[in-house]
């Protein structure tokens, strides 16, 4: 074999930058290639959390983009009882998490690294950092996601929410003195939200979300994404494996997608650093087990607050009014799921 690199990462998203960046002190070289030379700049607000702030603290981009600090996040349901609010305290960290725009995490990223148009000669190891994969079992959601940046008043500062709708999961994260939305719907309904002009978008807004995340007074950059669970079967075939949203994508309800694949990336370099041959069936094998607990209870928590959470059935609305209640009434419940959130399965006791 000519190996041009001994570890090619195909897709400079925020997933393989971080391993690029990761991967720069270790002995290993790394061609980092993507098809789209411009970052995209369509809005996607992205919740950070603590962990990822420590891994992107360790590859230096810390710093180098805004963030917005959630200090609080409320839960709650739709027309039913039950609500907790997680404190940061709670989880014994600074913040719960850190919102930022896709667009401005990535450009930090790839002003730290070089990024090549092809591929080039064949490499003891291939990463796939593509995004969606594309052998990957997939299960389409019933709704899609409205996603916009709508201003306030009282201008948001530090608190978040989610709620459990019986369409689907919304959330009001704080950015940069808006709010960043994203609302679950019927593919139809949510078309139609995008069409309506602001101040009849703006009154189904208030609608949804009554007066506790204050009056809404402007909408903007309005797009609507549809949702599906993307998993692959495996994660290594051969030299090859995959990574970030190439491995799994999930539906953005607990902004866990890019925390999780920050976390394969971290890992990947973990395990790779000091292997002879990054490609060795052993190395990437020894990788596969690291992420399996990781990635099967992200997926699982993600389900099931956007699939198992939904409905209308009285009995559903029992379960997310208990599940919501027991989570505000038992500090060590609370203080748990908030740490699960935070860590991932390093969380568990
Ligand atoms: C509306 C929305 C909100 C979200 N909110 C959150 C959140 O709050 N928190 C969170 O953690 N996650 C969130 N996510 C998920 C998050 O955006 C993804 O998990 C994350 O972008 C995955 O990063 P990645 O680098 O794996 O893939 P991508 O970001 O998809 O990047 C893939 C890169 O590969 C390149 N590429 C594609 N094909 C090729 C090829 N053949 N060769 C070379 N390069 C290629 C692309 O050009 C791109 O640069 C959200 C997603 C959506 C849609």
């Amino acid at each position: 074999m000519t190996a041009g690199a001994d570890v090619l990462v195909l897709g400079a998203g925020p997933v393989g930058c971080t391993l690029a960046l990761a991967l720069q002190e270790s002995h290993h070289s790394v061609r980092l290639v993507d098809a789209q030379a411009a970052a995209p700049n369509a809005f996607r607000p992205i919740a950070l959390s603590h962990a990822s702030r420590l891994i992107l603290e360790r590859v230096g981009v810390w710093g180098a983009f805004p963030v917005t600090p959630i200090t609080t996040i409320h839960v709650s349901q739709a027309g039913a009882f039950g609500r907790t609010r997680i404190d940061a305290a709670d989880a014994g960290v600074p913040a719960l998490g850190y919102v930022t725009q896709y667009a401005e995490l990535l450009a930090a990223l790839r002003a730290r690294v070089d990024i090549q148009a092809e591929a080039g000669p064949e490499a003891h190891c291939t990463v796939h950092a593509e995004g969606a994969a594309a052998a990957a079992r997939e299960r389409r959601y019933a709704h899609d996601a409205v996603v916009a940046r709508v201003a306030a008043e009282p201008v948001p500062q530090g608190v978040a929410f989610e709620r459990f709708a019986t369409e689907g999961p919304l959330a009001l994260l704080p950015l940069a003195g808006e709010w960043a939305l994203i609302w679950s719907a019927r593919p139809q309904r949510a078309a139609a939200l995008l069409q309506a002009a602001p101040p009849e978008f703006l009154a189904q807004l208030q609608q949804a979300w009554g007066e506790r995340a204050g009056r809404f007074t402007e909408v903007r950059a309005r797009a609507q994404v549809p949702l599906a669970l993307r998993v692959r079967a495996s994660r290594v075939a051969g030299r090859d494996v995959y990574i970030g949203n190439a491995a799994q994508t999930l539906h953005p309800v607990a902004g866990q997608g890019l925390n999780l694949g920050l976390r394969d990336a971290w890992d990947l370099a973990q395990t790779l650093r000091d292997a002879a041959d990054a490609g060795d069936a052993r190395v990437l094998a020894r990788f596969a087990a690291l992420r399996r607990l990781d990635a099967a209870a992200t997926i699982g928590v993600t389900e099931l607050l956007a699939r198992a959470f939904l409905g209308d059935h009285p009995l559903a609305r029992l379960a997310r009014g208990a599940v919501l209640t027991g989570l505000d009434v038992v500090p060590v419940a609370r203080r748990f799921f908030a740490r699960r959130m935070i860590y991932g399965p390093s969380a568990l006791p």
